[in-house]
């Protein structure tokens, strides 16, 4: 099962693709943990992606796809995978299907979660406390989901189009969304 999940900074993506990766045994893969792996570790990688990401902005389509490219061509994602974070935009999205199609592997499905604004903020207000992550800070959560806006949003549209697209409801009991999400992919 190929899945890609989707959703604003905060919608709980990476709770929620770490419970499904239980469920389906399946490997999550989050690019924005393995950017933040790569900043910790001064990898190449790493290097060049800190100042976007610091600043809330999107890191290069270039080396997003080199680093997708790499991960999905591991034997362990044979099975399927559950892709967090990755695509950000209509190039990535374009990519990412090239690359599938090449692989024939496409994705079966586009978890879209949704989530009003005012929780948004409220759900980053705290992960910056119990976190502390450096781009959880007012302005960079600001700037995050403006690009949301401009350049993830037609994300959803592009896999609504191809009719794999799901709406789930983001809000309530953490279970409980899992549980919607489950019954998006029965
Ligand atoms: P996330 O943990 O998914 O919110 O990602 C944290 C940060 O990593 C984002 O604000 C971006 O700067 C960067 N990032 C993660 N995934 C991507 C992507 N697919 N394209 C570009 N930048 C990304």
């Amino acid at each position: 099962m190929r899945i890609v999940l989707l959703g604003p900074p905060g919608s709980g993506k990476g709770t929620q693709a770490a419970m499904l990766k239980e469920r389906l045994g399946v490997p999550h893969i989050s690019t924005g943990e393995l950017l933040r792996a790569a900043v910790a570790d001064g990898t190449e990688l790493g290097k060049k992606a800190k100042a976007a990401m610091d600043a809330g902005q999107l890191v290069s389509d270039d080396l997003m796809l080199g680093l997708i490219e790499e991960k999905l061509g591991r034997p362990e994602v044979a099975p399927g995978f559950i892709l967090d974070g990755y695509p950000r935009n209509l190039a990535q999205a374009r990519a990412l299907d090239e690359l599938l199609d090449r692989l024939g592997q496409p994705i079966d499905r586009a978890l879209e979660l949704t989530v009003d604004e005012e929780q948004i903020v409220q759900r980053l207000a705290k992960r910056a406390e119990e976190e502390g992550r450096s781009d959880d800070t007012e302005e960079v959560v600001r700037n995050r989901l403006a690009v949301y806006h401009e350049q993830t949003a037609p994300v959803s549209s592009h896999y609504e189009e191809k009719g794999i697209l799901v709406r789930v409801d983001g809000i309530g009991e953490i279970e409980t969304i899992n549980q919607r999400l489950a019954d998006a992919l029965a």
